[in-house]
């Protein structure tokens, strides 16, 4: 074989050009042979398809048509976002558009570790962040992988920020990234406080606040993972100036109802946080990674500084050469804004709002079709676009086993969350392609799959 051609340089697209017809060709191909929102037959099954498309992995000698055969076999077997009936997790459809820009990341693969490796990029991140930031009433936010990362980075903000020691106080309802961050960084066990109707209860946060030694870092949750509900976020913030605790927000669902004139309401009070997650790889259908972490006060990234002589010299800093170390934990680290940036200016904010209004109303027209029919129980009204729901007298095994075996069959994907002390099943809806009259179908499948 001769030598593989590059990505990038004066040959790159005539290369990529016919790979990319192979690459389309495939997903076409393999979604067709799945022909649903998920492959059949279960893990074990799939695990073998896999195994008999790829044959031997690193073969003496290489196969030319390795992307065809590879590429067919992941999108087979994909968990497809863009099928009406799979809507379980904040797992979005991204955009073609997002899709097409990250085509050019990893095409021209700038780094962000040092701005010689990635001139244009550094400065498009800095307009971006800022932007965002604003978007939300903060002052400047970091790119991360997610809103883990980003709620790792904000206890690790807070800790810098109060001398060491802050004690994370949070909701029952709060993402498990939060806790296990405390544990990754050090810091004492998290006070948890009641969440009883899948918010985080002021009362309650009151009275942690006011017998609790500090530092205290409060974390409120703007739209829960497993319900989509956004805590008293006004009132915690009340809370906290009052009581000197530093506030965190992880916005990393409802973060995107910022674009939405009709929405965005819901956020008040975000910009009263000193840190605030945002994830567009939820609501802002990009591909993962798209998360960020904005920040009241961007001079606490100085906690993050680094010095490395090959990637930020103190001489290279003083000459204007920007020291991007600094702006994240990770050395090598993608353009992951240059989708997120493609995005916002293709759309602007009312696309990307139409998009968010889409979803929330398509939320409650699915809640409405669960609460006019009597072989089902809604849990509420959908703040974001979550809908839980159960067959009416099931039990928690019949609600798991619904789950699983739509999942079996490669039918529909659906999530589940245990609220209130119950299991039930969630529809995630974050595809606004989705119509009404796909809602009914995926209702009527899961009343076909109930025992009774
Ligand atoms: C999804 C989610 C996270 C984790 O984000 P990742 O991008 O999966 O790391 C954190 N918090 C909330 C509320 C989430 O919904």
């Amino acid at each position: 074989m001769s030598t593989p051609p590059l990505a990038s340089g004066p040959q790159g697209p005539d290369a990529l050009r016919p790979l990319l017809d192979t690459v389309l060709d495939a997903l076409r191909e393999g979604g067709r042979a799945r022909g649903g929102p998920l492959p059949a037959g279960g893990p074990a099954a799939v695990a073998e398809r896999v195994a008999d498309a790829v044959g031997d992995v690193l073969p003496d000698d290489g196969d030319p048509d390795a992307l065809r055969t590879l590429v067919t076999a992941l999108a087979e077997g994909a968990a497809d976002p863009a099928d009406p009936l799979c809507a379980a997790h904040l797992h979005c459809p991204p955009l073609a558009v997002a899709t097409a820009a990250d085509l050019a990341a990893s095409a021209l693969n700038p780094s962000l570790d040092s701005w010689d490796q990635a001139p244009s990029a550094a400065a498009l991140e800095a307009l971006v962040t800022r932007t965002l930031a604003r978007t939300i009433g903060l002052s400047d936010a970091l790119v991360t992988t997610g809103g883990t990362e980003s709620n790792q980075l904000a206890l690790l903000l807070a800790r810098e920020a109060s001398g060491g020691g802050v004690r994370l106080v949070c909701g029952a309802n709060a993402h498990h990234s939060l806790p296990r961050a405390a544990w990754l960084l050090g810091l004492p066990d998290p006070v948890v406080v009641p969440a009883p109707n899948g918010t985080l209860d002021p009362a309650a946060l009151h009275d942690a606040l006011t017998h609790l030694p500090r530092p205290l870092l409060v974390a409120a949750t703007a739209g829960t993972t497993d319900a989509g509900l956004i805590d008293p976020l006004p009132e915690i913030a009340g809370l906290c100036a009052a009581h000197g605790a530093r506030l965190h927000i992880d916005a990393a669902y409802g973060g995107g109802l910022a674009f939405s004139d009709r929405h965005r309401e819901k956020l008040a009070g975000l910009e009263r946080a000193h840190s605030v997650t945002l994830d567009l790889h939820k609501l802002g259908w990009q591909p993962a990674a798209a998360g960020l972490l904005a920040v009241a006060r961007p001079a606490e990234f100085g906690a993050l500084h680094q010095h490395a002589d090959y990637l930020n010299a103190d001489d290279d800093t003083e000459a204007g050469y920007p020291d991007l170390l600094g702006r994240s934990l990770r050395t090598t680290r993608r353009p992951d804004i240059l989708k997120i940036a493609v995005t916002l200016k293709t759309l602007g904010r009312s696309g990307l709002g139409a998009l968010v209004d889409q979803v929330c109303a398509r939320a409650r027209e699915f809640a409405a079709l669960v609460r006019e029919h009597p072989g089902f129980e809604l849990w509420d009204r959908p703040d974001i676009s979550t809908v839980l729901f159960r067959p009416t007298g099931a039990t928690d095994d019949d609600v798991a086993g619904v789950r699983r075996g739509l999942l079996h069959e490669g039918r529909a994907v659906l999530g589940r969350a245990r609220l209130d002390g119950r299991l039930w099943l969630k529809v995630t809806l974050l595809n606004p392609h989705t119509r009404p009259d796909e809602l009914a179908v995926l209702l009527k499948l899961v009343e076909g799959t109930t025992p009774r």
